[in-house]
C-alpha cells in the first residue's frame, strides 16, 4: 500500500486542483495505517472470500432497524436528524442531505431497479431491503480512488483508509449502489455516545460499511448479523461446508444490478 514519490506528487497536485489545500496528500505518507490500526487476536475469524446472505423472507421493520442501530453505534456514524443536543439540531432538509449510512433500508423498485420484470412476486413490491455495500468482488469504487484510499483485501473486503482519502468523491461516483457517504459536515458532536472501538472520522473524508473488519480481528460476527437472529448469514464463499454456501445451495437468492458485473457479495433470499 506504499506510495513512491511520483504518486505523491501527483496525488497532491490533484488535491491541490480538487481544492482540498494538500490535506489529505500529506496523510498519503501514512500508508496502510488503518491495515496496521487492525491488529488480529489469534481468534480472528478469517476467510478466502467473505460473504453474507440476507434472508428477506424473515426479514421485517424490527430486525432492520435493530441491524441498523447496531452497526452505527459501534462505528461512531452520527445521526443529524436526531442530535444529543437541542443546540445541534438542523433543518431537516440540512439533515437530510448530511446523512451517513452503511447500512440503511429501501424498497424494491429502488435497490433491484429493472428487476422488477423478471421478480414480478407482488411480495417483493411492498418488501424493504436491508442494503451495505455490496463488497464487490470487481469493485468500481477502488479503481477509481486516486489516492488507494479505498482498497480491497485478500479476502474481498473493501476497506477505507479515511486518512488518505482526499474527499475527490470519484469512489462514490463509481459505486452504482449508492453504499458511500460523505461526511460534509463535522460528524463527532452528532454522535449520541462515542464508541471506543472504532475511530470517529473528521469532515472531508467518504465512509462506508467494512463487514466489520476490525470485530472479525476479534474474532467476533459482524454487528448487524450478531443482532439478526439469524436472518443474516455471514461466511466464506469458498468453503463449502460453510452457512453461506449451505444457504445458497437451498434458497433462490438474487443479487443488486448483478449485470454491471461488480459481483456482489451480499445476497438475498427471496
Ligand atoms: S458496493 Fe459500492 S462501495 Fe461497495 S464495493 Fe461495490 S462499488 Fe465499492
Ligand atoms: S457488516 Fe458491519 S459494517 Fe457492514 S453493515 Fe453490518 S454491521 Fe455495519
Amino acid at each position: 500500500m506504499g506510495i513512491d514519490r511520483r504518486e505523491f506528487i501527483r496525488i497532491a497536485g490533484l488535491s491541490t486542483l480538487l481544492g482540498l489545500g494538500g490535506k489529505g496528500a500529506f496523510e498519503l505518507l501514512m500508508p496502510g495505517r488503518v491495515d496496521a490500526e487492525i491488529v488480529p487476536k489469534p481468534e480472528a475469524r478469517k476467510a478466502k472470500r467473505w460473504a453474507m446472505v440476507v434472508n428477506q423472507k424473515k426479514m421485517d421493520e424490527h430486525t432492520a432497524k435493530k441491524c441498523i442501530a447496531a452497526c452505527h453505534r459501534v462505528h461512531n456514524v452520527p445521526n443529524f436528524t436526531n442530535p444529543p443536543n437541542d443546540k445541534l439540531e438542523l433543518d431537516p432538509a440540512v439533515a437530510n442531505r448530511y446523512q451517513i449510512k452503511w447500512i440503511w433500508t429501501d424498497h424494491f423498485h429502488n435497490a433491484f431497479p429493472g428487476e422488477e420484470q423478471k421478480y414480478p412476486q407482488e411480495h417483493l413490491a411492498h418488501m424493504n431491503f436491508l442494503l451495505l455495500c455490496n463488497q464487490c468482488n470487481n469493485p468500481p469504487c477502488v479503481r477509481v480512488c486516486p489516492t488507494k484510499a479505498t482498497f480491497q483485501r485478500e479476502d474481498g473486503i473493501v476497506m477505507m483508509d479515511m486518512h488518505r482519502c482526499i474527499g475527490c468523491r470519484f469512489c462514490m461516483a463509481g459505486c452504482p449502489f449508492g453504499s458511500r457517504s460523505f461526511n460534509w459536515k463535522d460528524p463527532r458532536p452528532y454522535i449520541k455516545e462515542t464508541y471506543p472501538g472504532y475511530p470517529t472520522r473528521e469532515i472531508g473524508v467518504v465512509e462506508k460499511c467494512n463487514f466489520c473488519a476490525e470485530r472479525l480481528a476479534q474474532g467476533l460476527q459482524p454487528a448487524c448479523v450478531e443482532v439478526s437472529g439469524g436472518t443474516l448469514i455471514f461466511g466464506d464463499l469458498e468453503d463449502e461446508k460453510s452457512q453461506v454456501r449451505e444457504y445458497l445451495r437451498k434458497y433462490f437468492t438474487i443479487r443488486r444490478k448483478a449485470h454491471l458485473g461488480t459481483n456482489p457479495q451480499v445476497y438475498y433470499i427471496v
